[in-house]
């Protein structure tokens, strides 16, 4: 059976932009409850921390300081079938290959700034969820 939580970030260039609010909405016509939220700016020392899994890949370096640049918005969301349904909700990783309507065919405005973060397994759902919140700020 798959989980019921995933996690996301509205990345630096989504919140400049000043979409926070439609994207945030669309995760809620989508299904999704919020069960944790924060505006917050990583640090470089915790963006490589939290991308630790793409440690080495070409795009780590870049990818680390975009993620600290600017403030980011942290949610942890609920419902059934998160991850999946949640991944099908943001599109592909590049917006030029993302589905119409998808939240990044939307907002993003490329394949590195692509708008919103999403988790890629119900391990590292909860793996990234606590990284962020501690249990007091998960109201589920
Ligand atoms: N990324 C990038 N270039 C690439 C692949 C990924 O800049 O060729 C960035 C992009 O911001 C992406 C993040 O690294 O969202 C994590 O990559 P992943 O393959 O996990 O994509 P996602 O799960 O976010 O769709
Ligand atoms: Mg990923």
């Amino acid at each position: 059976m798959n989980g019921n939580k995933t996690f996301t970030m509205i990345k630096p260039e989504a919140v400049a932009k000043g979409y926070t609010g439609k994207i945030i909405d669309q995760f809620i016509v989508g299904g999704f409850k919020i069960i944790a939220m924060k505006y917050v700016q990583l640090s470089l020392t915790q963006a490589q921390e939290f991308y630790g899994i793409h440690k080495g890949k070409p795009f780590f370096d870049e990818l680390t300081q975009y993620m600290s640049s600017g403030p980011i918005i942290s949610i942890a969301l609920e419902k059934d079938n998160a991850v999946n349904d949640f991944r099908a909700l943001i599109g592909s990783t590049d917006p030029n290959e993302a589905n119409e309507g998808t939240i990044r065919k939307r907002f993003a405005e490329s394949k590195s700034k692509n708008a919103v973060h999403g988790s890629d397994s119900d391990e590292n759902a909860l793996i990234e969820i606590n990284f962020h919140f501690s249990s007091k700020e998960i109201i589920s």
